[in-house]
């Protein structure tokens, strides 16, 4: 039996991964659950699950779930976070943004079995999270499909991680290409909240889904990609496939390509990294054949869609450059799905907000926390500015 942290766990990935637990009740315990704000949820949540401690971001909220529930440890705040991975065997970060960071290096710096959704974490801590790494017994194990196709397919390859460029050609992520895929600028140009919250392959939490229609989904993915296999930038492809059936591919120097397909859905990565070297017999997204009838692939619009050079950018600009682009997109997002801004303007914003970037040094958690607090006060003030102006 695995105790399991999960945290995020009203959300997307958090709700599929206790259909994964539900799945498999003899051997998963859930220990902890942690969540924004959602009372209502939740409380259905604790009942079923009957975890230790619950952790609620809003203080509120936690202070309710006190009351009601006198036999759990009900807390809030990161400092309970991180605390709250120490009795659990794996961690399911599942948490949406910045948010997430506390989790994913405490989990890998106790020494834990991380099983990794939140891709905000190890973009934005990049060289931080890289040293939590180095603990002993650490892992990581992906639950974003496209990175746990690559683990997939790399499989055989484990001992060979410190030099993986030795053996791989190239790692060739794949993207839906959003609701938008084909669009002009013109087009672009008049897109709306609702046309971007209809992605057409993943049902997904609204940022990420936003950051989909995007392809700074697939931006972020790309620096995921990179410290999570330790491929070089220039290694490391787009293609956009547009049934979502193939989840990624890696290609070796003998120009031999690897694959892995399912139906999209979740939790199959998520019953992947929870199972994790050994696999379950539940089953899901198992390819139905008479459906899938074909397998497109075409190049990504690098030019209507910039979010995607921009991350690339930010990716070999290295250090703290990760953490101001995550965060630029967090509070251009947020803008937009406030409906304070349009489509057009996330990456422009983006763009402007990496012109201010300083330079600041990777070199401890304190240094990504500043990075992060910067790059979020210089977007907020572009956005000011132009409802300004
Ligand atoms: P979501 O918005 O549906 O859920 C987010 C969860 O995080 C909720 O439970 C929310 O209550 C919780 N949360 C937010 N702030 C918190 C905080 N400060 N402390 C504790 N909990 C907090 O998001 P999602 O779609 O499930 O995505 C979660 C993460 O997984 C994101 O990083 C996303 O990029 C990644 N991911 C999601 C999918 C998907 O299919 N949904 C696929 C791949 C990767
Ligand atoms: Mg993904």
């Amino acid at each position: 039996m695995k105790n399991v942290a999960l945290l995020g766990s009203t959300g997307s990935i958090g709700t599929q991964t206790l259909d994964v637990v539900r799945a498999s009740p003899e051997k998963f315990n859930i220990e902890v659950l942690a969540a924004g704000s959602s009372i209502g949820h939740i409380r259905k949540q604790i009942t079923e699950f009957n975890p230790s401690t619950v952790i609620m971001s809003d203080v509120h909220a936690a202070e309710v779930l006190d009351d009601e529930f006198t036999a759990v440890t009900v807390l809030s705040g990161p400092d309970a976070l991180k605390e709250s991975v120490v009795a659990c065997d794996i961690v399911v970060n599942a948490i949406v943004g910045f948010a997430g960071l506390p989790v994913t290096i405490a989990a890998l710096s106790e020494g834990k079995t991380l099983a990794l959704a939140n891709k905000e974490s190890l973009i934005a801590g990049g060289p931080v999270v890289q040293k939590a790494r180095q603990t002993m017994k650490s892992s990581i194990i992906p639950v974003d499909s496209e990175h746990s196709a690559l683990h997939q397919c790399l499989h055989g390859y484990r001992s060979n991680y410190d030099h993986p460029s030795k053996l791989i050609k190239r790692l060739i992520v794949t993207a839906s290409g959003g609701p938008f895929r084909g669009f002009s600028s013109d087009k672009l140009d008049n897109v709306t909240l609702e046309e971007a919250l209809e992605h057409p392959t993943w049902k997904m939490g609204p940022k990420i889904t936003i950051d989909s229609s995007t392809l700074m989904n697939k931006g972020l993915e790309i620096i995921e990609a990179h410290e999570l296999f330790g491929i070089k930038y220039e290694q490391i492809d787009v293609i956009v496939h547009p049934q979502s059936i193939v989840h990624s591919m890696v290609e070796f120097v003998d120009s031999s390509v690897i694959a892995q397909l399912s139906m999209p859905d979740m939790r199959l990565p998520i019953t992947y990294a929870l199972n994790y070297p050994e696999r379950s017999e539940a089953q899901w997204g198992s390819i139905k054949w008479d459906e899938v009838t074909k397998l497109e692939f075409e190049q990504p619009d690098f030019d209507n869609f910039l979010c995607l050079r921009l991350a690339y950018q930010a990716g070999e600009e290295g250090e703290t450059a990760p953490a101001w682009l995550n965060a630029a997109n967090e509070v251009a997002v947020a803008a937009f799905l406030n409906y304070q801004i349009k489509w057009v303007d996330i990456p422009h914003l983006i763009a402007q907000a990496l012109d201010n970037y300083d330079g600041r040094k990777a070199e401890e958690e304190h240094d990504i926390y500043e990075a992060d607090k910067q790059a979020r006060r210089v977007t907020e003030q572009l956005i000011a500015g132009k409802a300004n102006g």
